[in-house]
């Protein structure tokens, strides 16, 4: 777990220190619009605790990724897809760019598998 300060662009998001079209926020979440969509919906979800990725993860953390499905859920309903491709990039070699955990919520068109 990183006991340092968050110095990821989601920790500024967080701290309010730069703007972001927020869509949803409770406790232990922030959501808000990618701001280089992949689709035409195109979502992050956030933990507001600062946890790298699912592997910096521990039991501890079991409410909060749990939350963080179930919320993604709700926020694609809210948006009218009807159905949508949930990722977490974990690690540079799987495509993670930004070092604090994040959920895409990605629909409003066809999606191909397997992805890149
Ligand atoms: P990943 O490659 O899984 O780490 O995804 C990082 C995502 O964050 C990319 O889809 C970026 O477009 C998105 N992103 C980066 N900076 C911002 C920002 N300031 N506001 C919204 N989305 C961002």
């Amino acid at each position: 777990m990183p006991d340092g300060p968050n110095e990821t662009i989601f920790g500024a998001i967080l701290r309010g220190e730069i703007p972001s079209d927020k869509v949803y926020e409770d406790d232990l979440v922030y959501a808000f619009r990618d701001i280089n969509p992949a689709a035409p919906t195109h979502i992050l979800v956030i933990p507001k605790k600062y946890v790298v990725n699912c592997m910096d993860c521990g039991e501890e953390d079991k409410e909060m990724l749990g939350h963080l499905m179930v919320t993604a859920a709700k926020i694609a309903k809210d948006e009218g897809l009807e159905g949508y491709r949930f990722v977490i990039n974990n690690g540079g070699v799987a495509g993670q760019t930004v070092f604090h955990l994040h959920a895409h919520i990605i629909g409003g068109r066809d999606l191909s598998w397997p992805p890149g």
